[in-house]
């Protein structure tokens, strides 16, 4: 699929909860807020039918993400169903790690091809404080899991305030060096704001090269990160809301007011 503006879209993110076990200060909003009923949270039906239709028309790439993926009940499945669709080379997941001990093999031998894990500080106390409760060692046992299980590659996805040079990012820097990971430093961004900067290491945030497309848990389509556009399969059909996307996607980002980061999955 090419847009409108002459980029090849082929990759598909998907958020397959809204729910996380862990609530980061720069991602989970602290005053009131509600989860998704359970009732408009996509089957795996109907993500692996959104999938099939995606691949048909050119989509390559698929990641999960959420909330936080490994906390949807049986998501090995999902994963499993998600490997058969033929035609996907590149089948990823982004994931805090706090389960990944425990589900690691599992999901290579469902067909998981890599891993991403979020990783913000080395210093206990520090991993804590930013995630509102997180246990570094869970972390960390996790990415162990993960090199063991041959997800290759595993990279870290490390959120940094003003530069990869701050105490925690250097931190993660060294700790990547010592496992030989790639890490992947990005700058904190603001959904409402519009702000947003290149990816270090990664390919987000370069709008003109953007081959993206993302699907919620509820079942929108959103051509854009940052916009508030989105189009909703249940109402209008896969292909048609996934084609749709595709012809209004953005030139580039504005402002997303519509979304927070842990119900569209960064
Ligand atoms: N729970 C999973 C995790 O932690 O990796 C997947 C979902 S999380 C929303 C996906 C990525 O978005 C994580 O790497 C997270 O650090 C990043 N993220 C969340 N809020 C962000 C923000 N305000 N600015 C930049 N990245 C953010």
């Amino acid at each position: 699929m090419l847009d409108r503006f002459n980029r090849k879209i082929n990759y598909l993110r998907i958020s397959v909860t809204d729910r996380c076990n862990l609530r980061c200060t720069y991602c989970v909003p602290t005053g009131q807020f509600k989860w998704l009923p359970h009732s408009q949270i996509l089957t795996f039906e109907e993500i692996t039918e959104v999938i099939k239709v995606a691949v048909e028309l050119g989509i390559e790439k698929v990641r999960l993400t959420g909330g936080e993926p490994l906390v949807r009940k049986d998501i090995t499945e999902l994963v499993r169903m998600i490997a058969g669709v033929e035609g996907i080379t590149d089948l990823a997941m982004t994931t805090n790690g706090m389960l990944l001990e425990k589900f690691a093999r599992l999901l290579k031998e469902a067909g998981l091809m890599r891993i991403n894990v979020s990783l913000d500080s080395t210093d206990p106390s520090r991993f804590a404080e930013i995630t509102r409760g997180g246990d570094l060692n869970k972390v960390l046992r996790g990415i162990d899991a993960a090199l063991e299980a041959g997800l290759h590659p595993v990279k870290l996805n490390c959120v940094v305030v003003h530069s990869r040079y701050e105490p925690d990012a250097l931190r993660v820097a060294e700790y990547a060096a010592s496992k030989r990971l790639e890490v992947r430093f990005i700058h904190q961004m603001n959904l409402s704001e519009g702000y947003f900067t290149t990816v270090e290491g990664g390919e987000g945030g370069n709008c003109s090269i953007c081959s993206r497309l993302r699907l919620t848990a509820d079942g929108l389509i959103k051509p854009c990160l940052f916009s508030n556009i989105g189009f909703d399969i249940r109402k209008m059909g896969v292909r048609e809301a996934l084609m749709t996307a595709v012809a209004r996607k953005p030139a580039s980002g504005t402002v997303n007011q519509a979304n927070n980061f842990y119900n569209i999955g960064g």
